[in-house]
């Protein structure tokens, strides 16, 4: 069996080497040209991401590339402790893992590349059918099962079928950045982000091993246009951060100041519910199959999962349709839950001021008493036995 994967971000690659674990062969198309471990912001990995990482045999070299996140403390906009939570799970030897989103997708690949999977980068998808993708250059690309691992705008969602939704703006509007050497680090709860609804834009940072400060800031807001991406320049979206968190209490103002944006007013989207997920041997994995908010923290790991349970059906089930509904029935009630969990907490983050002073009020107890491990577990406590045989 030959596989064609549309997508090499993280659940592209991913997929790629977990067929080849299952003795399927594997070509990833990617369109960007590098794949540069370097660009953009940061994310975190659950245990459950973290884990599934194991069958695909990249869990050290992936590890080696982040430094480990136990718990978010969450801060309300008059400087109120609101809360932590733990992000390590209730199983013995969960950690989380923060890393450059570019880092990950660049191991994955690299990875991959170096276990046979044939790895094809500037290769724009531009039609997608049953068993056949065409690139923009007109090279056709053939297999037995096409697999839209190509993010929330998925072209292969679209020809699995054509009324299937698009993502949806959740109202925020994400930066990213960091900041060298500062000695805020120490100020910062250790191997933990501290989270901060502010009164005008919410606000994440982490301190590094070395001392660095890696932060992001969500401002709720309409949707930048790539004019104004093209038209404003570092400087001025810094500005304009601090300009919207100098009020808030709290190292923010200072760190935006102090550091370098990396990702400067990138529109987040989400995707709760795709009705078809595959078609005549096509099938979507990852953010083009749904896309939690960022919010949630997941969105990597659940695709991760994805890869692993969709190379076990396509191993153990008698046939490719068999294999794309049993990969269906095992996804999809899990991530439509993490995918609703993410809305939950991005609403969150867009509170009006009566909103926030009533966050200030609750939260502390929704932490103590209803988003606890416990109730946690189901997400991050998540293990999948690559032995065992999928029906
Ligand atoms: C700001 C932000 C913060 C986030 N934070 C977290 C977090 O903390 N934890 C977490 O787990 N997740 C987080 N996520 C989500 C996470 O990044 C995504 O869920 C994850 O990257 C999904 O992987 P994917 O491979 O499905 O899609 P993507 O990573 O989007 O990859 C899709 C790939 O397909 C390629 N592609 C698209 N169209 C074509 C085509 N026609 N031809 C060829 N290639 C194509 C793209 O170039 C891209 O490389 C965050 C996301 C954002 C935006």
């Amino acid at each position: 069996m030959r596989a064609v994967v549309v997508g090499g971000g993280v659940a592209g690659p991913a997929v790629g080497l977990a067929l080849h674990r299952a003795g399927i062969d594997a070509v990833v198309l990617e369109r960007r040209a590098v794949v540069d471990p370097d660009e953009g912001s940061y994310l975190t990995l659950g245990p459950n991401g973290l884990d599934a990482l194991t069958p695909l045999g990249v869990r050290g070299p992936v590890e080696a590339a982040g430094f480990p996140t136990r718990r978010n403390v969450l801060q309300g906009s008059t400087g109120r402790a609101l809360g932590a939570l733990s992000l390590t799970g209730t199983l013995p030897g969960g950690a989380a893992l923060t890393l450059k989103r570019s880092r990950l997708a660049a191991e994955l690949t690299t990875h991959a590349a170096r276990a046979g999977v044939d790895v094809r980068l500037g290769a724009h998808v531009g039609r997608v059918g049953p068993g056949v993708v065409t690139l923009d250059d007109g090279t056709t690309v053939r297999g037995d099962v096409v697999i839209g691992a190509d993010g929330v705008h998925s072209r292969v969602r679209r020809a699995i079928d054509p009324t299937a939704p698009a993502g949806r703006y959740v109202g925020l509007t994400n930066f990213g950045g960091i900041t060298r050497g500062t000695p805020l680090a120490d100020t910062l709860p250790p191997a933990a982000w501290l989270l901060v609804f502010g009164s005008r834009a919410f606000f994440g940072a982490h301190p590094t091993p070395d001392g660095d400060v890696v932060w992001f800031v969500n401002v709720p807001r309409a949707r930048t246009t790539p004019e104004e991406r093209a038209g404003t320049s570092e400087v001025r979206w810094r500005e304009h951060l601090h300009e919207l968190l100098r009020d808030d209490p709290g190292p923010a103002a200072e760190l935006v100041a102090a550091g370098r944006l990396e990702l400067a007013g990138d529109n987040t989207f989400d995707l709760p519910h795709v009705p078809t997920w595959s078609r005549d041997g096509m099938v979507v994995v990852g953010d083009a199959a749904h896309a939690p908010s960022p919010s949630s923290g997941q969105g990597a790991s659940i695709a991760l999962e994805d890869a692993v349970v969709l190379a076990q059906a396509l191993r153990d089930a008698p046939d490719v349709t068999t294999a794309l509904a049993t990969y269906e029935h095992l996804r999809r009630p899990r991530v439509e839950r993490v995918v609703a969990a993410g809305a939950r907490s991005g609403s969150a983050k867009i509170a009006g001021p009566l909103g926030r002073r009533v966050q200030d009020l609750v939260m502390p107890l929704v932490l103590r008493h209803v988003v606890t491990d416990r109730s946690t577990a189901w997400m991050y406590d998540h293990r999948i036995d690559w032995d065992a045989r999928v029906a």
